[in-house]
């Protein structure tokens, strides 16, 4: 076989012009039509020096050497960090530009499937920083002391990081109080070349309406010593503290939070309010991270559901049962499903702590479920579906189209899932109805929600095709 003769080589310097950018933030270098390099932190439209660092067969990377020109779209150059941390891989981008992209991904995504339809301007945050309500970051004993930030990637050194500028400001606070009285006590850190140690991250979330605190601590050991005094000091240096919790999760069991909860002082719970609905959210139950939009989120939703007072809805992978409780009273019944034990028990307490009677929420495996609604003949007029990042599943779609309702309301998370199913609903008898309508609920990273809604073809348009 002839060697594939390559437009570039390893470690050579060229002088370039940036062509594009990947929704990772990534500048793409067009070498030739057909072969790109990936650079970080390179926008449209800067000439930069480039070093080539790794060329495979169909692409490579290289980094910049010297910017000769920067683009009117660059900002935030003083946090470059949060690049190199993989954390806000955006925060170069002016804002309006990183909504623009976000909105051509999700077109050119559904493009590539065959779907023409239209995509609205995505729906972005007046102040698109500190938005988080929940982080979770390791730490690591460095140069004797307890330090908190990121591993640089693939390797075990921690950079240490205090600003993340995406999480809510009192969060980043906050860890940076616990980490400090770990020091104090000289608790263990889990050490990723030992193997050994005990604290692997410290976990907090806070209620946006509710102020309510949540801290985590994430141990491979069972305990910790001097556990009173580190409670006492927590609890005076963080006043909005309403609960601590203990989390076992030996590393070679599990990637981050296990289901093994102790609390070490308060409630095993914080609440917080969506839409004027309370909450309550667990260490493990998934809560949409980005609470300002993801009102903005459920409402739209809700209004491109077209609600009546006669339907029976699905509120699939329904999580703590955000979705379902926030329309139930403008609906007849509410059918919920949702895989995570915690979660599904959430729903219900949620539920009665909101004086919501007419929803079930069931644990189950959400296809398999649909299946027992499609053979129990169930007929919702609307079903939504929240699919974490891998989407939706053939069967699920088979049983939905068996269901028949008029519209489904898809929020997705990821846009390539998406695009793919979306194709597949509309094989299945569905059209796009209106536009795709793309949601920030993740400024700075390449992240992006999307509200599709499909209405059931009418008899006359299936007959036709
Ligand atoms: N609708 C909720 C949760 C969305 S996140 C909200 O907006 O807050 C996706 C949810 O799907 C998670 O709660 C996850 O636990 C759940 N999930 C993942 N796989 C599932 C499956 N196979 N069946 C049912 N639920 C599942």
């Amino acid at each position: 076989m002839p060697r594939t003769i390559l437009p570039v080589k390893l470690h050579e310097q060229l002088t370039v012009t940036v062509d594009d950018i990947r929704i990772d933030g990534m500048g793409i270098v067009q070498i030739t039509p057909t072969y790109p390099l990936y650079v970080a932190d390179a926008l449209p439209g800067e000439e930069i020096v480039i070093a080539v660092t790794q060329v495979d067969k169909f692409s490579g990377y290289a980094r910049v050497v010297t910017r000769l020109t920067v683009s009117d779209q660059r900002e935030n150059s003083q946090r470059q960090y949060l690049i190199d941390a993989g954390t806000a891989p955006l925060v170069n981008l002016k804002y309006q530009a990183q909504l623009d992209l976000k909105r051509s991904q999700v077109q050119r995504l559904l493009a590539q499937k065959g779907l023409d339809v239209p995509v609205a301007p995505t729906i972005g945050m007046a102040d698109p920083t500190y938005y988080r309500n929940k982080t979770i970051v390791p730490v690591k004993w460095q140069d004797g002391h307890l330090t908190s930030g990121f591993y640089r990637r693939g390797t075990h050194d921690l950079v240490p990081m205090t600003d993340y500028f995406v999480n809510d400001a009192k969060i980043d606070q906050a860890i940076v109080v616990v980490r400090d009285i770990l020091e104090k006590y000289q608790v263990t850190a889990f050490d990723p070349d030992q193997q050994v140690g005990a604290i692997r991250y410290i976990m907090v979330r806070r209620g946006y309406y509710s102020h309510e605190l949540m801290v985590v601590l994430v141990s491979n050991d069972p305990t910790i010593p001097n556990e009173a005094a580190i409670i006492a000091d927590v609890q005076a240096a963080l006043p909005e503290l309403k609960s601590f919790i203990f989390n076992l999760s030996p590393k070679k069991d599990f990637v981050l939070l296990s289901p093994n909860n102790r609390t070490l002082w308060g409630e095993a719970a914080i609440h917080d309010t969506l839409l004027g609905y309370e909450f309550i959210i667990g260490p493990n139950s998934f809560y949409q991270v980005n609470p300002q939009t993801t009102e903005v989120l459920y409402d739209l939703a809700a209004q491109k559901a077209d609600l009546k007072p006669t339907d029976t809805i699905i509120d699939a992978y329904s999580g703590i049962g955000t979705i379902g409780i926030t329309v139930a009273n403008r609906v007849k019944q509410v059918l919920g499903v949702e895989v995570v034990p915690g979660a599904v028990a959430d729903a219900q307490y949620n539920m009665r702590r909101n004086q919501i009677t007419n929803a079930t929420y069931l644990l189950a495996d959400a296809p398999e479920q649909f299946k027992v609604w499609a053979q129990a003949n169930l007929k919702p007029e609307v079903v939504f579906v929240d699919p974490p990042r891998r989407g939706l599943t053939t069967e699920l779609i088979r049983a939905t189209v068996e269901m028949g309702p008029a519209r489904i309301v898809y929020i997705s998370c990821n846009p390539v899932t998406m695009a793919r199913d979306a194709a597949e609903i509309v094989q299945q008898g569905y059209t796009i109805d209106g536009a795709v309508q793309p949601v920030d609920q993740f400024p700075q990273t390449s992240h992006v929600e999307t509200i599709t809604v499909f209405k059931k073809n009418s008899l006359s348009q299936q007959a036709v095709e």
